[in-house]
């Protein structure tokens, strides 16, 4: 009975990579009336579309060169008098209606015009997925509006998005990884107080031995991922947790595999959680102790077969972001037909590789900058 079930569901969970190219191409052209309250963030609809189709080895089937203009468009850049450097950054789409701008020229002034912390990350990442070396990016001013958003407590908050929050906004775990991820791509700390993001980190850690969102919380399967995968960007995940603790870390998150993964215990398991706790698992070194079969089976059960890409859970609507984590999700077990995925900077292994050749000519020209100057030729 068991077998004749098995032989059913390997019947049944076929991967097609197709439609999910289609479903990804189809998420940057236009998207149902739901989504339009996602307007402010289209950036990263952008970012699961373009990493998913990096990911399919399919980026061939978008016009690179235009997305990568409409992308810089979107660079919030410091004006002459530089009075906005602490509002620097990527704003997540058009919708404020200034002219369309994707040099690194001045910008123009405007009062709810300011970057957002998971824009920035996103257009970052979108960029050098689309092969992009990231020269008009104004390095400086997104370091800056990065520095302005870090509080005393070492946590990150986004203030004044498009949509200005009065009464302060969220602050928590994610933000701290989108700016671990900016500083790791610019390859400058300098945009954080290293120290205090670490302390933050630290002490996210609750009784239950995985890190929730702040300190206090709940253990959260993506905040144990935000965290973790922060300290393996800074390098410093060895140095902040002990052994001991590493192990704790891996059992709680281990514990979360039921078929597929839920993010926290007595709850649904999660098409994302595949990739968030599974990546997590990899940072440790202890995926491959998990049960693939019933994970891939749980990831495939929640693909659309018709429309493609993946819903949270069986028999749901796809969006965009289960669509991208379902595919990562696979990716860490070595699914055919799909590239790797670096687990700490999520983008593929193919994008990573670009960025450390860049970061190695940066290197180069920086070496030449400096030995010019110390040996002038004039
Ligand atoms: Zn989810």
């Amino acid at each position: 009975m068991a077998e004749e079930e098995d032989e059913l569901l390997g019947e049944r969970l076929l991967f097609l990579p197709d439609r999910h190219v289609r479903y990804f191409q189809r998420s940057l052209q236009a998207l149902p009336e739901q989504c339009s309250s996602l307007e402010t963030s289209r950036l990263t609809i952008a970012f699961f579309a373009l990493s998913g189709l990096d990911m399919l080895d399919s980026l061939h089937v978008v016009n690179k060169a235009e997305i990568i203009e409409w992308i810089y468009s979107l660079q919030v850049l410091p004006t002459e008098d530089k009075s906005n450097l602490d509002r620097c950054g990527f704003r997540g789409s058009s919708c404020l209606g200034l002219p369309f701008n994707p040099s690194k020229g001045h910008g123009i002034y405007h009062p709810y015009d300011s970057g957002h912390i998971a824009m920035t990350y996103t257009a970052l990442s979108s960029l050098l997925i689309l092969g992009d070396d990231l020269s008009r990016v104004n390095k400086e001013a997104c370091l800056a509006g990065l520095r302005a958003l870090q509080l005393p407590d070492g946590s990150l908050l986004y203030l004044r998005s498009f949509c200005a929050v009065p009464e302060g906004s969220e602050n928590d775990m994610r933000f701290v990884y989108c700016a671990s991820c900016i500083c790791y791509m610019l390859n400058d700390w300098s945009g954080m107080d290293m120290e205090k993001s670490i302390e933050y980190i630290r002490r996210s850690m609750s009784y239950e031995n995985a890190l929730g969102q702040g300190a206090g919380l709940e253990a959260h399967g993506g905040s144990t991922f935000c965290g973790i995968a922060s300290l393996c960007l800074m390098g410093k995940l060895e140095d902040v947790f002990s052994e001991k603790e590493l192990n704790r870390i891996r059992r709680w998150c281990i514990m979360r595999q039921q078929n597929g993964f839920h993010g926290r215990p007595n709850k649904p398991v999660d098409t994302c959680y595949s990739f968030w706790v599974g990546a997590t698992l990899t940072l440790l070194d202890i995926f491959k102790y998990t049960h693939f079969e019933k994970n891939r089976n749980f990831i495939l059960s929640t693909q659309d077969r018709l429309v493609g890409g993946f819903a949270k859970w069986p028999d749901s609507h796809p969006d965009a972001l289960h669509a991208y984590f379902g595919i990562c999700g696979l990716s860490l077990m070595g699914e055919s037909g799909i590239n790797e995925v670096h687990p700490a900077l999520n983008v593929s292994v193919t994008t990573y590789k670009h960025l450390q050749r860049l970061h190695d000519s940066w290197k180069a020209k920086n070496h030449e900058t400096s030995s010019n100057h110390l040996h002038p030729t004039t």
